[in-house]
């Protein structure tokens, strides 16, 4: 059966599209943790990502990259940080989480 997400790439599922390229496919997350929280994902159905070959891994961070480099131009967080997949949906994703607000961290 296939994945909520190769359902939303298939459109089978709406999606905010946010970028596409011929192997991936990003869109915004339906419950944000943050303004512009977007999901990058491989367009093949992996379930996890350290499933991915080596070369499709780095593709997938390459277009991550490539993705929040747009958030930070349109949105203009403190940065964009990345999280890996969790627990919800078994098929590879990168999240994309904007960050607007330093934590003490920062201090
Ligand atoms: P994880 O598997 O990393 O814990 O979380 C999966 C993420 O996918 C969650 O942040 C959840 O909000 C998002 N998500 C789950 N179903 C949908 C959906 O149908 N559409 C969109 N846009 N996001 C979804």
């Amino acid at each position: 059966m296939a994945s909520i997400f190769t359902k939303i790439i298939q459109g089978d599922i709406p999606s905010y599209k946010i970028a596409e390229d011929d192997k991936h496919y990003a869109f915004l997350d339906i419950n944000p943790a943050a303004e512009g929280h977007v999901l990058c994902i491989p367009k093949k159905e992996v379930d996890y990502i350290f499933d991915l070959p080596a070369e499709e891994l780095s593709a997938l961070m390459e277009f991550s990259q490539k993705v929040a480099k747009g958030i930070d131009e349109a949105l203009e967080p403190i940065r964009t940080g990345i999280i890996v997949e969790g627990m919800e949906v078994p098929h590879a994703h990168v999240h994309l989480i904007p960050i607007y607000e330093k934590t003490q961290a920062f201090s």
